[in-house]
């Protein structure tokens, strides 16, 4: 089996995906509309939209940036959504290969260890680092 390191660059590329969508929970719209201090009915209507019956993150005016991508950070990291916050580590994706592949050829926080690496995370289960990507997303599951 590979092994990896994984270490966010900041590289923000998975905050603009064309195809990607961040799904919000509940919670996460409670948590940004405390943040921006707004109601939530107002955050829904100025930064969601719907898809798939579900509450997601709007992206910019004809852009494949997610609303809240300033630059190559975040302006609401700190409550960022639940699937910001896992990525790019989703359950899913470390339980199918294939998956966890295109993940990490898309992802550049993710190096390559050598088979006698004593760093090395022998399973995707094993990740040595926590996603501290500003955004943090990612082709696979965000943005559209
Ligand atoms: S998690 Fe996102 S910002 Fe961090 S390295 Fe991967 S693609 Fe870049
Ligand atoms: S971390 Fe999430 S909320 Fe922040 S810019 Fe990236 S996609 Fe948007």
């Amino acid at each position: 089996m590979k092994s990896y390191t994984f270490e966010c660059t900041q590289c923000a590329k998975c905050c603009k995906t064309p195809r990607g969508v961040v799904y919000l929970e509940a919670q996460d719209i409670a948590r940004l509309a405390k943040a921006l201090k707004i109601p939530r009915l107002l955050f829904l209507l100025k930064y969601a939209r719907r898809i798939d019956g579900k509450w997601a993150l709007r992206k910019k005016w004809r852009s494949i940036e997610c609303t809240f991508l300033d630059g190559k950070l975040c302006r609401v990291y700190k409550d960022r959504p639940a699937q910001c916050h896992l990525y790019p580590f989703f359950p899913e994706t470390l339980a199918d290969p294939e998956a966890w592949d295109q993940m990490q050829n898309f992802c550049e926080g993710f190096t390559q260890l050598g088979a006698n690496a004593s760093r090395a995370a022998e399973s995707p289960h094993d990740r040595n680092a926590q996603c501290a990507s500003p955004p943090a997303f990612r082709d696979t599951p965000l943005h559209d």
